[in-house]
């Protein structure tokens, strides 16, 4: 019944690719999907980008930028590079989650964060049953402009995949400038007082997923960490589609 639901839904309202909008045909190979067979060899070609670090690819690489490792942080799970003012389809899916509440994307996106997570809790060495996931919650005015919040959804979807709780960890707590329009110290600064933890003891002697669309300074994820750790959790894992990248 469900099979025959998508079919027909495919049938009438045909799939658009996520990352050049063309209509993708019923026949394409694979159901669901998100890209069509061009943007996902690109797609797949962004994933095989090596880390100049530790010389794996992007979704095995797990190392952290500097500001998220000094917040304790070690390990930073990711898809692809993000390079701004580029139009590539890690960019264009990248700003589609920023803009459009896509139920099929995020899932996708976090069918394809799974793996990666799951080695990275295993390289440090925790089980699913101390596993809890949250989010960098997206500015409020931003939320009530577009509709949701990207990382909130990514941090749905994965949550439901890992098969562990989704915990509304963190909340902002301000609602200034956006981080993209400072400079990286000025990110520092503004970051560690965005957020706040909410009142749970949901993450006590917990590992945290933490997860946002985008890392590029890490210092969201950093500000965040620090705040998960003072408040009872035993490590933070981060992950996020997409690491920024200088073009
Ligand atoms: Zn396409
Ligand atoms: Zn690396």
């Amino acid at each position: 019944m469900g099979k025959r639901m998508n079919w027909l839904g495919a049938l009438l309202f045909p799939p658009i690719c996520r990352a050049c909008g063309v209509r993708m045909t019923i026949f394409a190979p694979v159901l669901p999907q998100v890209l069509c067979p061009d943007c996902a060899t690109q797609w797949r070609a962004s994933a095989e980008e090596m880390c100049r670090t530790c010389g794996e690819v992007m979704p095995k690489c797990l190392c952290a930028p500097d500001a998220l490792r000094e917040s304790g942080c070690e390990r930073l799970v990711k898809l692809t590079h993000y390079r701004a003012g580029a139009h590539g389809v890690p960019e264009r899916l990248v700003l589609r989650c920023k803009d459009v509440n896509d139920r099929a994307l995020f899932s996708h996106l976090a069918a394809e964060l799974m793996l990666p997570t799951f080695r990275a809790l295993q390289a440090s060495g925790v089980g699913l049953e101390d596993v809890i996931v949250t989010y960098a919650p997206r500015r409020a005015s931003v939320v009530r402009t577009v509709g949701h919040d990207q990382a909130k959804q990514l941090a749905c979807a994965l949550a439901r995949g890992l098969d562990v709780p989704l915990v509304r960890a963190l909340r902002r707590v301000r609602d200034g400038a956006q981080q993209k329009e400072l400079s990286a110290d000025e990110r520092r600064h503004h970051a560690a007082e965005s957020y706040a933890v909410r009142l749970s003891n949901a993450w006590q002697g917990k590992t945290v997923v933490l997860v946002d669309d985008i890392c590029t300074t890490g210092a969201s994820l950093a500000a965040c960490t620090r705040l998960l750790t003072e408040s009872g959790a035993t490590s933070v894992i981060a992950v996020c589609v997409a690491v920024t990248k200088a073009s």
